[in-house]
């Protein structure tokens, strides 16, 4: 499981999480739902180890990775496999080349480097276009490649950043539907960041809605849904009661 206890970040005078506990269970998808601002990118990026908190203690499993004081380790011995909405893939880079990146990194020799990059863009369903560059992809193959690069050497842990927010409606929900059953086939533990309620609700085994850096429920979508725990959950995920 991965467990924050008690995490506390700041930027300069602006304090973004206040004391953040999170729970996600292994092989779970769990999202992190709130406004823009709230502190979800926070707190994946400290998840992920690409900053340090101020404060608390980051786990996977019994294995302790930020302890506010002398633990704190790298974001490659993490192994999350990470994709941001952002900077998705490397535009010089062919999709073949995109996904091998991380296992070179890890020194994967060539020939099982090469067996590997199939095989994750054939779970993402892009094994014809290996070739190809990202302009000669539309938005939503661009987040598969940088999904199955994300997965190229098996993370521990899936980390995604509102990986379909490029995309239109019509390929939102489908990526969603999609994702969902990826995830559940191959069981990777997953957090995934969105605003947006739909989404959230749709895909999810559980959803911790945040508000101003901190938790204002954790429930299953039925909870968050029919028994949101406050006005605040109420009224953003647009339940009628
Ligand atoms: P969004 O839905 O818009 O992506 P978010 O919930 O991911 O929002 P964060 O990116 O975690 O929000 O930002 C939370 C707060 O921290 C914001 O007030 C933001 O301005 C601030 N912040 C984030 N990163 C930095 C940074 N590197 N330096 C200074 N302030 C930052
Ligand atoms: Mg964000």
């Amino acid at each position: 499981d991965l467990m924050l206890t008690k995490v506390a970040k700041s930027f300069g005078s602006n304090a973004v999480l206040h004391d953040l506990d999170l729970h996600v269970r292994d092989g779970e998808l769990f999202t992190l739902l709130g406004p823009s601002g709230c502190g979800k990118s926070t707190t994946l990026w400290s998840i992920a180890g690409l900053h340090s908190p101020d404060r608390g203690t980051i786990a996977f499993g019994d294995r302790v990775v930020f302890d506010g004081g002398r633990i704190d380790v790298t974001p490659e011995r993490r192994n999350c496999g990470v994709v941001f909405q952002s900077y998705a893939v490397w535009p010089h880079l062919s999709v073949h080349d995109n996904v091998a990146y991380p296992l070179k990194l890890r020194r994967v020799k060539r020939p099982a480097r090469a067996a590997r990059v199939r095989e994750v863009l054939e779970l993402v369903e892009l094994g014809h276009l290996e070739r190809r560059y990202p302009h000669e992809l539309s938005g939503g193959q661009q987040q598969r490649v940088a999904l199955a690069r994300a997965l190229a050497h098996p993370p521990d842990l899936l980390l995604l950043d509102e990986p379909f927010s490029n995309l239109d409606a019509k390929l939102r929900e489908r990526a969603r539907e999609w994702l969902r059953a990826l995830q559940q086939r191959i069981g990777v533990t997953t957090v995934f960041v969105t605003h947006d309620q739909d989404e959230a609700l749709s895909m999810s085994d559980r959803v911790m809605v945040m508000d101003q850096g901190r938790v204002r429920q954790v429930g299953t979508p039925e909870e968050i849904y029919h028994e949101p725990a406050d006005e605040f959950v109420a009224d953003f995920v647009g339940s009628v009661n």
